[in-house]
């Protein structure tokens, strides 16, 4: 009940000033954010890369200008300088969310994102890494998958995200399950419409199951993209019928969330990436996190009420 009210404050601009100054927010906020600068999220980095592996967002999303699409490359190639010379790098890859490298600019939009996504997969090939694009609502996804298309002709490894919340998922999973493509699967985290998404939990879960049973059957790598308990089982049980090994998929989640689960997993031999995002345009991405789990947003209040 609450998830749309919450996903429709994640894109206002007055919901964000009253949330980013409420006094408590930061405390919050923390728990899924590893820090506003990269010198601040970097030991958390290198302690989970200790058991786990990492992929790190620098957060932003739908930029309005060619100077912050600008100052982002820069960003995420300082960040991947960073991972080289800290021998991070065989443990740690991007995720980049196209919007913020210029997607929706209105002259040439497309363009842009496509020259600044190819800077930043050359930055991850100088060091040896690889870069996912994240993928956003649904109106992004053709885009998205089109420049995921031209990307790959000279970084084959750039792997994207699909959303099983969207009906027409199934028949992407199974355009993208070829050799030498990285997928992840996740649930889809924003407030999309009937007419091209599932509504309901149990649909959404089924269809999580068919897209993970294509993707394991396929010839790719899938990245299970999930906290959801009967999710990552029935994730393990599908890879041992596909005759997988622990190291041909891996599960992922994110940065603050079920943490003891990421390390049980770890320890018994599973690949395990945690999303570790960091910066201070927190808001987008945190109000989904808070729409995902009524008792996040339970929370977050008590924390606000005068005591
Ligand atoms: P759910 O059914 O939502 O949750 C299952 C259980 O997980 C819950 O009962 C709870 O125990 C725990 N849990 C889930 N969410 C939270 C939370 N916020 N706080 C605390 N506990 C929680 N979505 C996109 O649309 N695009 C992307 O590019 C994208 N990238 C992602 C990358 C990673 C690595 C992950 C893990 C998720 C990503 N998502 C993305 C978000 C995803 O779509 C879901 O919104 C999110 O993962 C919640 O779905 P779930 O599969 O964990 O299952």
């Amino acid at each position: 009940m609450l998830r749309t009210p919450l996903l429709l404050a994640a894109r206002s601009t007055g919901c964000r000033t009253l949330v980013e100054r409420m006094p408590l927010t930061k405390g919050l906020v923390d728990r899924f954010v590893a820090g506003s600068t990269l010198e601040e999220a970097l030991p958390a980095v290198r302690e989970l890369t200790e058991d786990r592996y990492v992929t790190l967002d620098y957060l932003g999303e739908d930029v309005t200008d060619e100077a912050q699409a600008a100052a982002t490359v820069t960003a995420y190639t300082r960040l991947l300088g960073e991972l080289g010379h800290a021998g991070l790098a065989g443990r740690a890859e991007v995720s980049v969310k196209l919007s913020a490298v210029g997607q929706f600019l209105p002259a040439d939009g497309e363009k842009i994102a496509l020259d600044n996504a190819r800077r930043i997969c050359e930055a991850a090939a100088a060091v040896g890494t690889t870069v996912t694009l994240d993928m956003e609502d649904h109106t992004t996804v053709d885009s998205t998958l089109g420049i995921l298309r031209e990307l790959r002709v000279d970084f084959p490894w750039v792997g994207a995200v699909l959303q099983a919340y969207l009906r027409r998922t199934e028949a992407d999973c199974r355009d993208l399950a070829h050799a030498g493509s990285r997928v992840r699967l996740c649930k889809g985290a924003y407030d999309e419409p009937a007419s091209v998404a599932y509504r309901d939990k149990a649909e959404v879960d089924r269809s999580y199951v068919r897209c993970a049973k294509i993707l394991m059957n396929g010839e790719g790598y899938p990245m299970i993209a999930s906290h959801d308990p009967r999710m990552i089982a029935i994730a393990g049980r599908l890879a041992e019928d596909a005759g997988r090994s622990p190291e041909d998929y891996e599960h992922q989640m994110l940065y603050g969330i079920r943490d003891a689960e990421q390390v049980r997993l770890a320890a018994e031999g599973r690949r395990m990436r945690v999303y570790v995002p960091y910066g201070d345009e927190w808001y987008g991405y945190f109000m989904r996190r808070l729409a995902e789990r009524p008792a996040n947003l339970v929370f977050f209040l008590r924390a606000l009420a005068p005591k």
